[in-house]
């Protein structure tokens, strides 16, 4: 029987796996690789991979090894670059097959690259389209004139292309006994310092199981996939979106498996426009990456897709304070200290701080989105990438110069200042909406409320001009 290494990525599942269905009739060998590269920088200083995002990626590679070992299959995990650790692996069982997922981005490319150039010649490379909804081969031949917006893409997506049923999960592995099939670090050999977030919309548990059965709670416990289209833009609690991002991001559940679910409670329950807007939200995720697979780096670059220079006065004080949650812009500030506090931010507060850090501080976005890239648990390069250009209005929104008035948004999204009070409990004693603007605000109500601004709170670091119409006339 022929021995073949299963390179697991960012797919850490045993359901709807194509390469693990491959291997299947096969001595399999199944690998990851924790790259110390991981753990490096960001081109502007950050730690490639934060604290919230490492937890979840060490639980899921707990859940995945359990998943194996219940159908004899045992995970090695190689504490070294998938360069040197998979071909070492091949010659010690002799492999002659190695089988992996695609990635469509840079460095994800240049390690494929890096790992097929050290391995024999004789060993067979399989590789497998597998993170999308839509397989990639199943697009209509001409889907790069629709990659420029969205709404094109979708629209010939949804006439054109079906999703392909999910694969059965093999019964069966045959993988030899392995000595020393390599530990899991605890979360305390990459971060001293993590504590759990009481305040967290969700504790983010990482794996294939809990990913599962955040889905079953989502649509079948807690009925909430009939509310989606209403509830998506909320900001506080673990209902108002589905928060299955973090297992998509890292493969834990499968695309598909979600479709199909959803497909079960339209028969089985309802069947109505937040059921048709949460496969919608996923076909924005297979956008971005096959956006990303498409145009190559351009996505990292400054101009990005759009490819028109941009000039970024920004300065390093205003990234900090946006970074820190202490631009005196509560609604920024609010959710950059979610974001700091729990790797996740909801889809409302992504675009309203990007557009900040860009628009309104005039910050380079590459510099947000690789801080993003650092604190995320759900940081996905495709749709992070993808997002921002968009939001920076770098990327490819039909809409020329996207703005979003953040005070609006503040004032809409949250109006009786709730998501504010969660974040900033030294604003907590303003009434109501006043939360989102302290400084209209007179002494007198400041004092009342114990807050002096520049001591106890921020002073705004910029009032946009696009604030003051929105300027309430009785503020106290
Ligand atoms: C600046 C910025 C950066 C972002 N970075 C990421 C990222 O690194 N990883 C990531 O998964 N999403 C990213 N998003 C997209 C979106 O904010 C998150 O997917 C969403 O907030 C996750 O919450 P949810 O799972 O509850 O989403 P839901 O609203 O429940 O949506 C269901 C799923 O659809 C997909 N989805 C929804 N909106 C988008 C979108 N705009 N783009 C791509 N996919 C989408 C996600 O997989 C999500 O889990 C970013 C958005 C912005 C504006």
């Amino acid at each position: 029987m022929q021995t073949a290494i299963l390179w697991y990525r960012n797919d850490l599942r045993i359901h709807d796996h194509e390469p693990l269905v491959n291997c299947s009739n096969k001595i399999v060998i199944p690998v990851y690789c924790l790259d110390p590269s991981l753990h490096g920088k960001t081109s502007f200083g950050f730690p490639k991979t934060g604290v919230h995002r490492t937890k979840f990626i060490l639980e899921s590679l707990h859940d995945l090894r359990q998943s194996l070992q219940n159908i004899g299959g045992h995970l090695i995990v190689c504490h070294d670059n998938p360069a040197v650790a998979i071909p070492q692996l091949a010659k010690k069982f002799k492999a002659k097959e190695i089988h992996f997922h695609d990635e469509v981005t840079h460095e994800e490319i240049v390690c494929e690259k890096q790992v097929i150039a050290a391995l024999d010649d004789s060993v067979k490379v399989f590789r497998y389209w597998g993170s999308t909804l839509m397989h990639d081969d199943d697009l209509p031949h001409d889907i790069d004139h629709c990659l420029n917006t969205f709404s094109k893409f979708r629209n010939r997506v949804e006439k054109k292309c079906s999703v392909r049923k999910t694969l059965p999960t093999p019964k069966k592995l045959n993988t030899p006994q392995i000595d020393s099939p390599g530990d899991i670090p605890t979360l305390e050999a990459f971060f001293a310092d993590y504590r759990v977030e009481p305040r967290s919309v969700l504790s983010f548990t990482g794996g294939e199981s809990a990913g599962q059965e955040r889905v079953r709670q989502y649509l079948w416990e807690e009925d909430c996939l009939k509310e989606y289209f209403n509830t998506r833009n909320g900001l506080l609690g673990a209902n108002y979106s589905s928060k299955f991002s973090a297992w998509l991001s890292l493969g834990c559940v499968s695309p598909r498996w979600i479709y199909e679910e959803v497909k079960k409670y339209e028969q089985r329950r309802h069947k109505n426009k937040s059921t048709y807007w949460l496969i919608f939200e996923l076909l924005w995720r297979d956008f971005f990456r096959f956006v990303a697979d498409d145009v190559g780096n351009q996505i990292f670059s400054p101009e990005g897709m759009r490819n028109e220079p941009v000039s970024w006065q920004g300065n390093e004080d205003a990234f900090v304070a946006w970074q820190e949650g202490q631009t005196g812009i509560p609604f920024i500030d609010a959710n950059m200290r979610e974001l700091n506090a729990t790797g996740f931010m909801s889809n409302r507060g992504r675009q309203n701080v990007a557009s900040f850090l860009t628009k309104d501080l005039k910050v380079n976005w590459l510099r947000g989105a690789e801080y993003f890239e650092s604190m995320l648990i759900d940081y996905d390069v495709c749709s992070n990438y993808g997002n921002w250009c968009y939001v920076a209005g770098v990327g490819n929104d039909p809409r020329e110069n996207r703005y979003f008035n953040v005070l609006k948004q503040a004032l809409s999204y949250d109006p009786q200042g709730d998501y504010v009070r969660h974040w900033l409990p030294e604003l907590a004693a303003l009434p109501g909406k006043s939360i989102h603007y302290p400084f209209f605000l007179s002494q007198k109500t400041l004092r009342e409320a114990n807050i002096q601004l520049g001591h106890s709170y921020a002073n705004p670091l910029i009032v946009p001009r696009s604030f003051h119409k929105l300027k309430p006339h009785n503020l106290d």
